[in-house]
């Protein structure tokens, strides 16, 4: 376990970003309830570092804020131990939450708006 700093914005927007996959890898190897409790709490306020720990999730919480600051720079991410494909962490939708994750978003290729899954609303349309 590692206790670098990492910006919590970069962690959650990750953590937003990889949501839906680590919810697979979670209900494959059986640590989803921790991810709940992990997510219950960063909703409640509970720093996103602080939260997986508590939980004890198997997330590598240097490598997901180093991960977060390649993407968010345009580069595709891949967490290698989890094999998680690489997700479009850019386009017009924002999270409307406060605090916002950073994230963006944008249609899947049915067209239904993205969420956050980390707060739980649908990402809205920026308005400029
Ligand atoms: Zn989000």
């Amino acid at each position: 376990m590692t206790t670098a700093p990492v910006d919590d914005a970069d962690l959650t927007a990750w953590l937003c970003t990889y949501l839906p996959a680590l919810t697979d890898a979670a209900n494959q190897h059986r640590w989803a309830h921790k991810l709940t409790a992990a997510i219950g709490d960063i909703r409640a306020g509970t720093p996103v570092a602080q939260a997986l720990a508590n939980h004890h999730l198997p997330i590598d919480i240097a490598a997901a804020g180093a991960e977060q600051v390649r993407i968010s720079r345009g580069d595709p991410g891949l967490l290698d131990d989890l094999n998680i494909d690489p997700v479009a962490v850019t386009g017009p939708y924002t999270c409307p939450a406060t605090p916002p994750c950073p994230r963006r978003g944008q249609p899947d290729t049915h067209g239904h708006q993205p969420r956050c899954g980390v707060r739980g609303t649908t990402m809205t349309l920026r308005s400029r």
